[in-house]
């Protein structure tokens, strides 16, 4: 894919409650306009990379961009779960995000527990290729040193290297 490392801002939005955050797995949902600027070939599937909330720390991540079942799958969204324990909801902060590798096609699972099964090893696999250099070189890409707010840099898509 052309576009990867592509990198992403926005807003955290509420998503459809599917309860991923019971499951375990939250998913920290962009806004429309986001999703809406996606480069052309970034296909649906599962991604990893890099996450950083309002101007914390750093985070390897992974990555659904899917169809959006709460708009009859004419929309996708993009879902991001953040490698990480946090002590608290940001609903409302700055999520920014550096898309940087493909894991996998989306697919259908006969379970719920096969769907977590394939979550957690495309967690493992996320961890793994995020400690190779040239992945780890981009958490110091300026688009993660520039201080973000929320009433600036809330929209931002694409390749910025
Ligand atoms: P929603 O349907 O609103 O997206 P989720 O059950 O997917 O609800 O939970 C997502 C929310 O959980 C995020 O918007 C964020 O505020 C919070 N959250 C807490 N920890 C994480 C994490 N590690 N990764 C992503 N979101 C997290
Ligand atoms: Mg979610």
């Amino acid at each position: 894919m052309r576009s990867l490392p592509c990198f992403c801002r926005g807003q955290v939005v509420r998503g459809f409650g599917r309860g991923s955050k019971d499951l375990g797995i939250p998913t920290a949902n962009f806004p429309e306009s986001v999703v809406d600027n996606l480069p052309a070939d970034i296909s649906t599937g599962i991604y990893y990379g890099w996450a950083r909330m309002d101007n914390g720390d750093i985070h390897k991540m992974v990555m659904s961009i899917g169809w959006n079942p709460y708009y009859k799958n004419t929309k996708k969204s993009m879902e991001t779960h953040v490698i990480h324990t946090f002590k608290e909801d940001f609903y409302g902060q700055i999520l920014s995000v550096a898309m940087v590798g493909y894991i996998r096609p989306e697919r259908g699972f006969k379970s719920l527990d096969e769907l977590i099964a394939a979550i957690h090893s495309d967690i493992e696999e996320a961890k793994i290729k995020l400690d190779l250099p040239e992945h780890l070189k981009l958490k110091e890409q300026h688009f993660f040193k520039t201080p973000v707010s929320t009433t600036a840099n809330q929209i931002l898509n694409g390749h910025r290297l």
